[in-house]
């Protein structure tokens, strides 16, 4: 069966980032929410004390009200959110988090490397609306954890993408049943030799830290890197008799991660 063993990404994926008028959501576990626009998405986890959510979109007043929206439609109260957690400092996962912070007065977490990226080296420099616009409350680095209520979320520092930038392992569950889930937050590889190869060796690392944590289920913040949107669409009329489709299993995690490395290759073949 001919399959493509990489995304398609193009001008337009880029593009596709800043499009407000379509927004999609699922329970996916069962806490743990995805939220998506056409490119990106959030996730918001369940905890006995509240929800985190984890990476914000994009800067725009729709994503926020999409993710509220999303939240209440689950059932869920928006009031109750404690954290936002990003992977990197990046406009599409810093997003709306401004209105978090505001509305909700969630407490911020991301690395102190990629906080002062995100000030210095804006993703569109052109474009002071999407410029740093929040203040991040605690700066978590690797090895540390992030809990609340009765979660803990696994910090992993996987530079390369960003300097800072950050991925998670978290456990979630399906019907009762618990899970690990990493999310590698860092989904492209950068545009330099040398940046690549930090990626690769932060993939590696990844890859190990989950295999010890027995990682059976891929999450991703780039709907394009794992059919997200049609992945979303399935978990929305998914029968009780019917898989999770975001459990692929712990070998099934290190096959999907090979994608990453098929990018860096291409791109240093380029380079
Ligand atoms: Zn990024």
């Amino acid at each position: 069966m001919n399959r493509l063993n990489k995304p398609v990404i193009t001008k337009e994926t880029i593009k596709a980032m800043e499009d407000m008028s379509f927004f999609t959501h699922a329970m996916i576990f069962d806490d743990l929410l995805i939220v998506a626009q056409k490119e990106t998405n959030c996730f918001v986890l369940k905890t006995s004390d509240g929800l985190i959510v984890i990476d914000a979109i994009w800067p725009a007043k729709e994503a926020f009200d999409a993710i509220v929206a999303a939240i209440k439609d689950v059932g869920w109260n928006p009031y109750t959110i404690k954290k936002l957690v990003l992977t990197h400092g990046h406009v599409d996962h810093t997003g709306c988090g401004k209105w978090f912070v505001e509305k909700y007065h969630a407490y911020t977490y991301l690395s102190k490397i990629d906080d002062i990226f995100w000030e210095e080296h804006p993703t569109k420099p052109d474009r002071p609306e999407t410029w740093k616009d929040y203040k991040i409350d605690v700066y978590v680095q690797d090895g540390d954890t992030i809990i609340l209520g009765d979660k803990t979320i696994y910090v992993y520092g996987t530079p390369g993408h960003t300097p800072g930038g950050l991925s998670y392992i978290f456990p979630v569950k399906d019907d009762g049943e618990i899970h690990m889930a990493a999310l590698w937050g860092a989904t492209t590889p950068p545009w330099t030799k040398d940046e690549v190869q930090q990626y690769l060796k932060s993939l590696d690392y990844f890859i190990s830290e989950a295999i010890s944590k027995k990682v059976d289920v891929a999450l991703s913040n780039h709907t394009a890197i794992d059919n997200g949107l049609e992945r979303i669409m399935y978990s929305k009329v998914r029968m009780d008799y019917m898989p999770n489709i975001y459990i692929i299993g712990q070998d099934g995690f290190q096959k999907y991660c090979q994608v990453f490395r098929t990018l860096s290759y291409d791109l240093l073949e380029r380079l």
